[in-house]
């Protein structure tokens, strides 16, 4: 019997990783090509995205973040190595090997090695207690630190991440700090937004230091994490976590000579190929993207771009040709009841693209004012100045207010302007919105000034 005529190599079995692997076995079948994943960690598939809501216990169990196993892969004759890290790739000989010495050859390299979560050099930060929240491992941890009776939890950094775990730290009935080095939480909001986001964290009794840099991690006599001291004072806690953002893991990628680009993720182009090896692709958090707006290139750490990147990767290699098509950088997140999103360029974005723009921010409520259950929502609008373009947008607000951010997206998407949304038949009824959803207001707003 010959063997395959072609072998597809993966490392990293996640997002990236097995969508590129899924896809490219959807084109095409097992004799033809042979697809073997090499994963470090003990899962694939896994949902870190889940993970805060596995710590606060919104989901019952670890399994439940494991959308597909080993077993169900091969079923697919997909073959995935659990607990094999890769060591080196070779691209003059067209391998990797792996820490244990095992050479797989390929004809096609897919590297989703993910994201590399920032430890800023403080003394303290790797004493037990310290949590970062990457992986399945990482929630487990956590969770085991809060069963063992912490009281006090403390987070640093005041991303996504970040405001996820506080949540979750605070439903499973910790006393919860956030202390963060920029002036407010969720960089990527505007200050305006950002605010709301802090006064949000505030009134639901979480104590929250901005403008403080981290200088170390206080332990205790058995070199147990007992707090944190900045650069203004010192906050205790029983458990610190981290949540100061997500870089690429380009090891690997660097170490072959795989070129990286001005963000430090590897330099793709737009159907994931890397440059000078187009036998190699990359996708997700460990792959440069670029901004559908500016065409800049970008690196946004977001499942939603691991999936849709791997499945391009997996579509060439597939035999399909396919293209990415860009980020806007559209994100959503919950703290508590306060629902917070965001799209395309922020302010300093825009002024950085060099446009000439304008904001318009209206506050309204999720529902028909006299339904029950209506909450305040903060719509703000960034757009183009003369075109009426719509170029960002952010929400902040209650329950049902931050999935309208992707209208808000595909009208950016679609380089709609405010006038056209305005105009756009969305729909109404009182349980879901006032008769001019927030989203029409804001953008007639901006239409109604805009044509003077
Ligand atoms: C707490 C948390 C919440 C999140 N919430 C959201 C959300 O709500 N929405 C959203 O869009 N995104 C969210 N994300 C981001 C999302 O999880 C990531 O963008 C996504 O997982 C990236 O997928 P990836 O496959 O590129 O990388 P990863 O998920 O990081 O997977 C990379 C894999 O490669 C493996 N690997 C690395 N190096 C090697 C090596 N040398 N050999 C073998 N294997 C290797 C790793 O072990 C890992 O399994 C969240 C992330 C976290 C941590």
């Amino acid at each position: 019997m010959s063997g395959p005529r072609e072998r597809l190599v993966v490392i990293g079995g996640d997002a990236a990783g097995m969508s590129a692997a899924a896809q490219a076995r959807r084109l095409r079948s097992a004799p033809e090509l042979e697809v073997v994943v090499l994963e470090q960690g003990g899962d694939v598939s896994f949902s870190a995205c889940g993970i805060p809501y596995w710590v606060g216990g919104q989901v019952a169990g670890r399994a439940e973040l494991i959308a597909r196993t080993p077993a169900e892969f091969a079923a697919q004759d997909i073959t995935v190595h659990t607990g094999t890290r890769v060591a080196g790739i070779d691209l003059d000989a067209g391998s990797v090997v792996t820490g244990s010495g095992t050479r797989y050859s390929y004809d096609a390299l897919v590297v989703g090695t993910g994201g590399r979560p920032a430890r800023p050099p403080v003394p303290g930060l790797d004493a037990p207690g310290v949590f970062g929240v990457h992986r399945l491992d990482d929630g487990a941890a956590v969770r085991t630190a809060i069963d063992a009776g912490a009281r006090r939890g403390l987070v640093l950094g005041g991303g996504y991440i970040g405001l996820e775990m506080a949540e979750a730290l605070q439903r499973r009935g910790l006393e919860v700090t956030v202390v963060l080095a920029d002036p407010l939480p969720m960089q990527l909001l505007d200050a305006d937004m950002g605010k709301r986001v802090c006064a949000g964290l505030r009134a639901m009794g979480m104590a929250v230091h901005t403008d403080q840099a981290v200088r170390e991690v206080l332990v205790d006599s058995a070199g147990r994490a007992c707090g944190v001291r900045t650069d203004v004072g010192s906050y205790d806690a029983d458990l610190v976590v981290l949540g100061l953002g997500m870089g690429p893991e380009v090891t690997l990628a660097a170490e072959a000579g795989l070129a990286l680009g001005t963000t430090g993720a590897i330099e793709v182009d737009h159907s994931q190929r890397c440059r000078d090896h187009p036998e190699v692709f990359a996708a997700g958090d460990c792959a440069q993207t670029f901004s559908r707006i500016t065409g800049e290139p970008a690196h946004v750490a977001l499942g939603t771009h691991a999936n849709k990147q791997g499945r391009v990767a997996g579509s060439v290699i597939g035999g399909r040709p396919a293209r990415f098509p860009g980020v806007l950088g559209t994100a959503v997140t919950k703290v508590g009841n306060l629902e917070i999103a965001r799209t395309g360029l922020c302010t300093t974005q825009a002024e950085q693209a060099g446009f000439g723009y304008r904001t318009d921010t209206i506050e309204a409520t999720t529902r028909a004012g006299y339904f029950p259950g209506a909450e305040e929502i903060a719509v703000k609008l960034i757009s183009e100045r003369g075109s009426g373009r719509l170029l960002g947008a952010q929400i902040v607000g209650g329950p049902g207010s931050g999935k309208r951010i992707d209208v808000l997206a595909t009208a950016i998407w679609a380089s709609m302007t405010a006038e056209d949304v305005a105009g756009t038949d969305l729909s109404y009824a009182p349980p879901f919105s006032p008769v001019y959803d927030p989203v029409a207001v804001a953008a007639r707003a901006v239409s109604r000034t805009e044509q003077g």
